[in-house]
């Protein structure tokens, strides 16, 4: 069949078919994304993941059979060509290739969902309802090869430091950990949740003596609000570690944060450059700025808050606007964090909690984590809930918990600072949100 592929195989690929090789023959093989029949000749440009490259057959030059072959192309189909390479001025990357033989691997339906060559522009909803064919777009592909990118960096560097990657369960039994609505699933005769952070199993693995580790997994918030920083599955970069305090562990988050700013910057140059989009790296560590400094800034800047409130949406906004850039947010008030965030010995209203910012995004929030069994049960009850529920997790922390420290990234968050996103659904393959469970 004409469809197989049989025994052809690529030899090139669209950046790989140059000027320098021309006179040579190539099996190229991708989507059709634009055909253009002037009788006399055809000219059809194919686009493979580096990039696009033009197929040109002169009547002259061509068998009758291969223009038969090549005007029954419909766009986004996917093809193979055999062909000799010449150089061409004009084409993309200065090069045709005049076909020889061809091959119709699978025909597209006409007419498509949406235009990945963007010549109709399509909102959101609808690239995401054909999001295989949205990230045949180049500058939608550029985001998440961007973000494979970071990932990439971020393992190295969590490597380099010798953190071990773990894997914790996102099926959980109970909803302990508070500040967010939990997705209730059935678990045979049994309620259970899906997983809003691996928090509780991070902090178990510091009793387990293998000092740092990191976790790069899926989060689930059943959260009903609408935002272009919010989906209710995420994906969280966890780290946590031990004899470690916030500030040592802010440090390693700035570490690689720089570290993954400049590899992006080495890395993706083509992909910056189709997303219009330029890193600057900040020169020295990111700054800090205590809560009650930022509650002094936000309210010179005409937005209201009381100490003791969270940030509002205006309030990050007026932080953002002078703050700008990366920076950390510290000291926060123990009333508005978690129960397993430590507070200051001398003033237990505030605690070693600390959020990374990006003008008014946060990025990320950690802390130095309580280790000491006692004041971890006086906390869980400060905040109205029941220590019965904490069971496996209170015993970790009775045979030997090391004092330890940690934060959680959102790698959707980031992958948005990263490529200049508004929205993080452009940063997500296939995101849920209230309104989206398909694809
Ligand atoms: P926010 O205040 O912005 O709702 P949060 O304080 O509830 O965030 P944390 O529980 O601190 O979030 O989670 C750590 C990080 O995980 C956040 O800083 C953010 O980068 C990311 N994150 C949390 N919730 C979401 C979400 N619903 N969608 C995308 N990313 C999220
Ligand atoms: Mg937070």
């Amino acid at each position: 069949m004409k469809c197989l592929l049989n025994d052809w195989r690529r030899t090139n690929f669209a950046k790989t078919t140059t000027p320098e090789i021309s006179g040579e023959k190539v099996t190229v093989m991708g989507w059709v994304h634009e055909i253009r029949d002037l009788g006399g000749i055809i000219f059809v440009i194919i686009r493979d993941v580096t990039g696009k490259v033009q197929i040109t057959a002169p009547s002259k030059k061509v068998e009758s059979e291969i223009l038969e072959e090549l005007r029954k192309f419909r766009k986004e189909s996917v093809v193979a060509i055999k062909g000799m390479v010449q150089e061409a001025g004009k084409a993309p990357n200065g090069v045709e290739i005049i076909p020889e033989e061809i091959k119709i691997l699978n025909m597209a339906n006409q007419p498509l969902p949406m235009d990945p060559t963007e010549k109709v522009k399509a909102e959101i909803d609808t690239r995401l309802d054909s999001r295989f064919l949205d990230l045949r777009k180049d500058n939608t592909s550029a985001i998440f090869k961007i973000k494979s990118r970071m990932l990439h960096t971020i393992r190295d560097y969590f490597y380099s430091q010798e953190f071990i990657e773990i894997n914790t369960p996102k099926l959980v039994a109970s909803a302990t950990e508070g500040g967010t609505e939990l997705f209730p699933i059935t678990y045979f005769e049994k309620e259970a949740f899906l997983g809003q952070s691996p928090q509780l199993y991070k902090q178990m693995m510091m009793a387990s003596g293998m000092d740092k580790v990191f976790e790069i997994g899926q989060i689930f918030r059943a959260e009903e609000h609408d935002t272009l920083r919010h989906l209710n599955e995420a994906v969280s970069i966890d780290a946590e570690a031990s004899f470690m305090d916030d500030v040592d562990v802010m440090k390693i988050l700035n570490d690689m944060l720089i570290q993954v700013l400049n590899d992006i910057n080495d890395k993706c140059s083509n992909e910056l450059e189709i997303l219009g989009h330029e890193i600057e790296i900040p020169k020295k560590d990111f700054p800090k700025v205590t809560y009650d400094e930022a509650v002094d800034i936000v309210n010179s800047n005409d937005v209201e808050m009381e100490w003791g409130e969270d940030l509002s949406r205006a309030a990050e906004k007026a932080l953002g606007d002078v703050m700008g850039g990366f920076y950390f947010l510290t000291e926060w008030p123990s009333e508005i964090k978690p129960f397993y965030v430590m507070p200051y010995e001398n003033d237990e209203s505030k605690s070693h909690a600390f959020d990374l910012m990006y003008n008014n995004l946060e990025l990320s929030s950690g802390a130095t984590r309580v280790h000491q069994y006692e004041l971890l049960v006086k906390q869980i009850e400060d905040k109205g809930l029941n220590p019965a529920g904490f069971g496996s997790y209170l015993k970790a922390f009775e045979y030997g918990m090391p004092p330890h420290a940690g934060w959680g990234v959102g790698a959707d968050r980031l992958t948005m600072v990263l490529t200049g996103s508004e929205n993080i659904r452009e940063c997500v393959l296939f995101p849920r949100d209230r309104h989206r469970l398909t694809p």
